[in-house]
C-alpha cells in the first residue's frame, strides 16, 4: 500500500478515525500531521490522544515545542514550526524511539532527524465540513497499520 485516502463529513469524524488510528499504535511509533490553518490538524491529534487514552485535554503545543501526555503509552506532540532554519536537536531520538507514540507538526523543518519509519498523515479541506485526509506509510510497520484503519 503506498497510499490511503479517507474522508470525512464532520468534525467528530475526523476525530473518530484518528482515534481509531490511536489505538492501533505502539511504543515507538511516529507520525507526522500536514495540513493548513483550519484543515483539523488539531481536531484529528484530540481523538488520536483519546485513542491512546489520554484522559487530559489535548491543545496545540504553540508555545512549548513538545507537550507529553500519560496514556495507555506515554504520547508526545509536538511542533517543530520554530525550529525552521535551525539545527537544535531537542533529544529528538529519544522521543522517536522510545516509550511513547509521537505526532510531529511542520515536521518539513526537522526532516534530516526524521525516523525513515514514520506515517505522514496530511489532512486537506475538500468544503465546509469535509476533509480529504491523506495516509502515507513509510516502512511494513506503517503499511499494516494503514490496512487496519481501512477496515
Ligand atoms: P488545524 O489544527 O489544522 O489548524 P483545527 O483542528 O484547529 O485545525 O480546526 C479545524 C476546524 O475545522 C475546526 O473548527 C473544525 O470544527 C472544523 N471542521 C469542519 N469539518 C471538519 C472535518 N471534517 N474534520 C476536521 N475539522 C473540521
Ligand atoms: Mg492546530
Amino acid at each position: 500500500m503506498e497510499q490511503l485516502i479517507l474522508t470525512t463529513a464532520s468534525p467528530e469524524e475526523t476525530a473518530e478515525l484518528a482515534e481509531k488510528l490511536g489505538a492501533l499504535l505502539q511504543a515507538g511509533d511516529v507520525l507526522t500531521l500536514e495540513g493548513d490553518l483550519g484543515a483539523g490538524k488539531t481536531t484529528f491529534t484530540k481523538g488520536l490522544a483519546k485513542g491512546l487514552g489520554v484522559k487530559r485535554v489535548v491543545n496545540s503545543p504553540t508555545f512549548t515545542i513538545i507537550k507529553e501526555y500519560k496514556g495507555r503509552v506515554p504520547f508526545y506532540h509536538m511542533d517543530v514550526y520554530r525550529l525552521e532554519n535551525s539545527d537544535e536537536d531537542l533529544g529528538f531520538e529519544e522521543y522517536f524511539e522510545g516509550e511513547g507514540v509521537t505526532v510531529v507538526e511542520w515536521a518539513q523543518f526537522i526532516a534530516d532527524r526524521l525516523p525513515e519509519e514514520l506515517l505522514n498523515i496530511d489532512i486537506r479541506r475538500t468544503g465546509d465540513e469535509t476533509r480529504e485526509l491523506k495516509f502515507t506509510p513509510a516502512g511494513d510497520r506503517f503499511i499494516k497499520v494503514c490496512r487496519e484503519l481501512e477496515k
